[in-house]
């Protein structure tokens, strides 16, 4: 589907104007767009808010090489298209008595683009998404179609499993599933300060926990999900919108008295109904976000990051009133994929989400140095400043990384002017 059309991302605030868009529909059609392209970026859902997708070549598209191919119930593995959306897949693998092992807040991404970037749900033994990936189907820049699996080449699958769409298009995935399961979901209001102080125990207690901090309240809305074989229970629809947008009007009307808003906000955030509910994993895991926001998430060391997080929220209340979005802290299990932030060791990750045009800036300015001198990696699909000379620091395999780039990738077709900073490549659009 050769066509000059503007590409935005889900945020809205990255954009391209692509010479092409192509949709191949199948494996022929692929090779021929990749061999024409003469500079190629890869698009998934378009859920990242870092400029990963832009280009002024060829952005390709799979979702019409979408689908579960192959099942092995036994193995509990499965082949799918690399256009496969989370959300198509959940509901096929459950027709099969199978589930992913974890998933993030939401399930809109392609199986591909979320592993591209590490993208990851919460619980202390629950690796990132590729790190359940076993296998990738991989059409490189110069046309070569190879299957890498982890039997037959560990390390370049390791490689492959977070590649930032830096090794080639995949057009197929192998991941492994278990059986489907049910979880329990609690959630409820809390104190900062005892949320901080038993979050350890949490985490080792619950399958999944995960804390909002709301800013300016003192309270926090925690999550729970424990494996449960009881039976399904109604669930009532999401409030988290109306929440959201409560707390912005809250923010309007006491801008200007910040102990009164502490004191409404603390009472609205313990009048929010907790839930407790059971349901099928991919159900309770997975939410819609439907008000627009921007993200930088950092990753941790688990030592660092609840001080980190301390530090945070005060230079947030001390410095910008405006700032309503709740602040999310999660744990990651850790993995060996070269460039996945868990790589060596478990990690807490705090996502800010931001809301106002100049809230980005401050973010980058005042709050990733925070992060930085925690030890933190930065997710690779939300905001950070960091280039090659910072990456190569942060991860023991970045050199082998970018050797393997400049095998599959000799020309650079595949950079972009983001990547060629996380690379250290020269860029000319
Ligand atoms: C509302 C919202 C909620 C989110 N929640 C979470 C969360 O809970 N946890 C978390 O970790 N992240 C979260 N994210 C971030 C998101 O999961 C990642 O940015 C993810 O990469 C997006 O997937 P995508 O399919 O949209 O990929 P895109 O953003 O389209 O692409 C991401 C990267 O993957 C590459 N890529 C995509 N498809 C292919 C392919 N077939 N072959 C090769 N490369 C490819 C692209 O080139 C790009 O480099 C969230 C984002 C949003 C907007």
């Amino acid at each position: 589907m050769p066509l000059l059309s503007e590409w935005r991302n889900w945020s809205g605030h990255q954009s391209a104007l692509p010479c092409r868009l192509e949709q191949p529909g199948d494996p022929e059609s692929l090779h021929e767009a990749v061999a024409e392209a003469r500079r190629l970026r890869v698009v998934g859902a378009g859920h990242s808010f870092t400029p990963l997708v832009p280009t002024d070549g060829t952005l390709i598209n799979l979702d019409c090489m979408a689908g579960v191919h192959e099942v092995d119930v036994r193995a509990r593995t499965a082949w799918v298209g690399g256009g496969s959306r989370l959300r198509d897949l959940s509901p096929a693998f459950h027709e099969q008595g199978l589930a992913f092992n974890n998933l993030g807040d939401i399930d809109a991404q392609s199986l591909a683009g979320a592993v591209a970037t590490a993208t990851h749900g919460t619980g202390r033994n629950l690796p990132c998404l590729a790190a359940d990936i076993t296998g990738v189907r991989l059409l490189t820049a110069a046309g070569e179609d190879l299957t890498i699996t982890q039997e037959e080449d560990s390390d370049r699958l390791r490689a492959a499993q977070v590649s930032l769409g830096a090794l080639g298009v995949i057009h197929g995935l192998r991941v492994a599933l278990r059986p489907s399961f049910r979880l329990h979901r609690r959630t409820w209001a809390e104190p900062l300060g005892s949320i901080i102080a038993d979050a350890a125990a949490r985490w080792e207690r619950h399958r999944n926990f995960e804390f909002f901090y709301i800013p300016f309240s003192g309270w926090g809305m925690c999550i729970a999900h424990d494996e449960t074989a009881a039976a399904p229970t109604e669930r009532a629809p999401s409030t988290d919108d109306e929440d959201l947008m409560k707390a912005k009007r809250l923010r309007d009307l006491t801008r200007w008295c910040t102990p009164l808003r502490r004191a409404i906000l603390s009472r609205v955030v313990r009048g929010v109904t907790p839930e407790d509910v059971v349901g099928d994993s991919w159900r309770l895991l997975a939410s819609e976000r439907n008000v627009r926001f921007n993200e930088m998430e950092y990753h941790l060391p688990p030592e660092n990051a609840l001080d980190a997080l301390r530090e945070v929220i005060e230079v947030v209340e001390r410095e910008r009133r405006d700032v309503f979005f709740p602040i999310e802290v999660r744990q990651t299990a850790g993995d060996d994929a070269w460039l996945s932030p868990f790589n060596g060791g478990r990690r807490i990750s705090i996502a800010m989400h931001t809301h106002a045009p100049d809230e980005d800036e401050w973010l980058f300015r005042r709050v990733e140095p925070i992060f930085r001198r925690a030890g933190g990696r930065p997710h690779w699909g939300k905001l950070h400043s960091l280039g090659a000379p910072e990456l190569a620091e942060l991860y023991p395999n970045f050199e082998r990384f970018l050797t393997l780039r400049r095998e599959l990738d000799p020309n650079n077709k595949l950079v972009n002017a983001h990547t060629a900073r996380l690379w250290g490549e020269p860029h000319h659009d």
